[in-house]
Order: structure tokens, then C-alpha cells, then sequence
């Protein structure tokens, strides 16, 4: 019995079988920057570590770390739907953002159109500023005859039934001006910005959940793997590779977890 060639070749199948998710990773990670729904610096992040990954399950170049490659790819795998699933939130948001926009620019053609107030409070109440919602739908009650907005009514009736935590109806700072608008009005009391508009957007479209997720994995990997992995090339090379390694991840963390906020600019 050939021990070391059984072991030789349930390597290079493993190697094999492991580029299969690392494959989907790649091109979920090049659709992501493409899409913008993660910056390059990210992307290239994911992209990389995926291919040094499957670089290390074929032909690893320290034999110890083949276990610890394995459970990288395991993790990526269990990791995928999360952040594929923190990147259809974030679209989604940006959708409603921009429908928000819309509404709001039709607002300012007619600002006593009701039907467009309700939709901004519809479209505030999908994007969590329920407290709000609520306030600037039942400000519009008396604007709205049962008959025509037997709906709404309902609507307004069944987020009531959700009891909504008091914290949703704190009032919310004007971006422009600093001050502080109580739920049930569209625009700033002092400056008429449209405060909501500005507060969503800056919560950032959508959470940055993808992101950290991301450039955590690709810094985990990079300081467990990638360094062991580098130390056993020559000298030269291999303070270089892991220079830049902790560089990159120490950018990428620093870049996704900096601004607790989220900026719209990825
Ligand atoms: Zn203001």
C-alpha cells in the first residue's frame, strides 16, 4: 500500500472538488463589483483570497495547512447566502430609495397631492421609519374621505396593530439645518428639506453587512492561511507577499467597519 500516493491523490480531489464553490464565490464576487454593490478594493479582496484558496487546496505549499484550507472553503460556503442575501437587501433598499425620490419629486409639483404623501409614507414604512409612516399617514386622516382610501385606512390600521416600538417615533434631525422634526411632516419645519429623504440615504443604501462579512473572511484567511503559506517561500518574496497581505486586509477591514453610518459611496 502506497499511503502517501492514496494521500497524494485524495488532495488533488479535494483541490478539484473545492474550486467548484470557489468558482461561484469568484463569479458572485465579480457580479458584486461590477453591480457596484461592493467597492473594487473588496471585490478584488474576495476574488483573490477565492483564488489563493484554490491555489492552496491543489498544490499546497506547506502540507500542514491543507486541513485549514479545507475548512476555509467550508466556511466560504456556509458564508455565501449570507452575503448574498445582505447584497439583495442592499438592492432592495436602493429600489426604495429611489422610488422615494420620485415620490417626493412629484410632491413638490402638487404639495397637496395625498395620495403621494401616503405613498412616501408606504415606501418610509418598507425602509423601517415606521414610527414616521405612521404619524405622516395619520396627520393625512382627515384629507382622506373613508370612500376613496378605504385601503389606507386599513393599512394605517394594521401598522397600529404592529405596535411599533416607542424609539420609531423619535423625532429626526434635519441633515441641513440641524433641526429636530417630530413624525407626521414630509419636510423640514425650518428649512423644508426633505429630512426623511436625507436620513434614509444616510443610513446608507442598505446595511454594509456584505461587506464587513467579506473583508472579515478575507483578512481571517490571509493572517491563517496566506502568512503560513508565504513564510515558505524564499526570504525575499515571502516578506513582500505577506507586507502586502497585511496591508490589503488591514485596508479592507478599515474600509468596511470605518463608518458606522454607512456612506452612500461604497
Ligand atoms: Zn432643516
Amino acid at each position: 500500500m502506497n499511503f502517501d500516493r492514496i494521500a497524494q491523490h485524495s488532495t488533488a480531489l479535494v483541490g478539484c472538488i473545492a474550486w467548484i464553490p470557489l468558482a461561484v464565490w469568484i463569479m458572485a464576487c465579480v457580479h458584486w463589483t461590477i453591480g457596484g454593490d461592493v467597492d473594487p478594493l473588496t471585490g478584488l479582496g474576495g476574488i483573490a483570497v477565492a483564488i489563493g484558496l484554490g491555489y492552496e487546496a491543489i498544490n499546497p505549499p506547506v502540507p500542514q495547512l491543507a486541513p485549514l484550507t479545507v475548512i476555509a472553503v467550508f466556511i466560504t460556503v456556509f458564508m455565501f447566502p449570507f452575503v448574498r442575501s445582505a447584497m439583495d437587501k442592499r438592492a432592495l433598499r436602493s429600489i426604495d430609495i429611489e422610488a422615494l425620490e420620485k415620490a417626493y419629486a412629484s410632491l413638490g409639483m402638487r404639495n397637496d397631492n395625498v395620495m403621494a404623501k401616503i405613498r412616501i409614507a408606504k415606501i418610509l414604512w418598507d425602509l423601517g421609519v415606521c414610527g414616521h409612516a405612521i404619524r405622516i399617514v395619520e396627520a393625512l386622516l382627515p384629507s382622506m374621505p373613508q370612500r376613496f382610501f378605504m385601503e389606507d385606512i386599513r393599512m394605517l390600521k394594521r401598522w397600529h396593530m404592529m405596535r411599533v416600538e416607542a424609539h420609531f417615533f423619535a423625532p429626526i434631525v434635519c441633515a441641513e439645518c440641524h433641526t429636530s422634526n417630530e413624525g407626521g411632516i414630509l419636510f423640514c419645519r425650518q428649512c423644508g428639506a426633505p429630512f426623511l429623504l436625507d436620513f434614509v440615504k444616510g443610513k446608507g443604501v442598505g446595511n454594509r453587512l456584505g461587506k464587513k462579512l467579506i473583508s472579515t473572511w478575507v483578512s481571517l484567511i490571509a493572517v491563517l492561511i496566506g502568512i503560513p503559506a508565504a513564510k515558505a517561500m524564499p526570504p525575499g518574496p515571502s516578506i513582500a507577499l505577506i507586507v502586502l497581505m497585511m496591508l490589503f486586509a488591514t485596508a479592507m477591514v478599515y474600509m468596511a467597519f470605518k463608518d458606522p453610518t454607512g456612506g452612500v459611496a461604497a
